[in-house]
């Protein structure tokens, strides 16, 4: 017999399958699912049980959400940097820690000005030995005050298109090209990159992800060391340090024009290709 679903539950339910629809995936099984994983989709993946109904967006958050420009220009005030050299590999038992070194060098980093109107440093969350990372550009509101990167609503996209794609947010590791919220959430500056980068490219050198994936313009441009508008990169594998590469939009920017999110899924579909992870049989 049909059980009925908390509204909570439903709600999740409901905001996933929008999200599947927008993806064009229109084609969906009824199977029995265990109350378990019912109760952790209405908490989402990385929230606990108590948590509101994340997955909800409704319009009118979506529209409050700042302007989020896909391809804001990064002024060639410096030349762009070269980035260091790629790292030895660590062995898997022992990236957790390896991670946390780099942790403790950052400390109560004061390198860049971003420092000043920091609330939390957001180093970055996830799995040390995942196969699939993720990077963005930088934390914004929520993330600043919770230390944790893409926990706000463009963090809710991203946490469905990670289950999208068969996977928990716990299975990936997600970073940005700074770790200190710039302000109004603009993009970083060239300084502001060029100082912080060299620590993303040390946890990437440590996870060495099968596939990375640049989430946005900024991220594409700081880890290609070239500006390129994202449509030439998109669509295509790239290589950086010794990994795959695969450039898409912005959550925040799929927020404000979620035609788009069918590109994106496309380029999810890529990377989901290279990690051998089984593709959605289309109906
Ligand atoms: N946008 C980003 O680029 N990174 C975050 O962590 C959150 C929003």
């Amino acid at each position: 017999m049909a059980q009925s679903l908390d509204s909570a539950t439903r709600q999740a339910l409901q905001a996933r399958v929008r999200f599947y629809r927008d993806l064009g995936l229109t084609e969906f099984y009824r199977r029995p699912v265990n109350q378990e994983l019912l109760i952790g989709l209405a908490a989402g993946p990385d929230e606990p049980e108590s948590a509101p109904q994340s997955y909800q967006l409704p319009e009118t958050e979506i529209e409050s959400q700042p302007e989020f420009q896909e391809e804001q220009p990064i002024s060639p005030r410096r030349p762009f940097p070269n980035a260091p050299a790629v790292a030895d590999a660590v062995p898997a038992a022992e990236r957790a820690a390896a991670m946390q070194l780099i942790r403790e060098e950052l400390g109560e980093c004061t390198r860049c000005a971003l420092h000043k109107g920091r609330n939390k440093l957001v180093f970055g969350d996830g799995s040390p030995t995942a196969r699939l990372m993720f990077v963005g550009e930088g934390p914004g509101a929520d993330e600043d005050s919770q230390g944790l990167p893409f926990v706000g609503k463009a963090g809710q996209l991203l946490n469905n298109m990670i289950a999208a794609m068969g996977l928990k947010r716990e299975e990936v590791y997600i970073a940005n090209v700074v770790k200190c919220r710039p302000p109004n959430n603009r993009v970083p500056e060239p300084e502001e990159g060029a100082t912080c980068s060299p620590f993303l490219f040390r946890q990437i050198d440590v996870v060495r992800p099968e596939v990375l994936v640049a989430l946005g313009a900024t991220a594409a441009t700081w880890l290609l060391g070239t500006r390129q508008p994202l449509a030439g990169l998109r669509g295509r594998v790239h290589r950086v340090r010794g990994t795959k590469l695969i450039v898409t939009y912005h959550p925040a920017y799929l927020l404000r024009d979620p035609r788009q999110k069918k590109e994106a899924w496309a380029d999810l579909q890529i990377a989901m290709r290279e990690l051998g992870l089984k593709l959605p049989v289309k109906g």
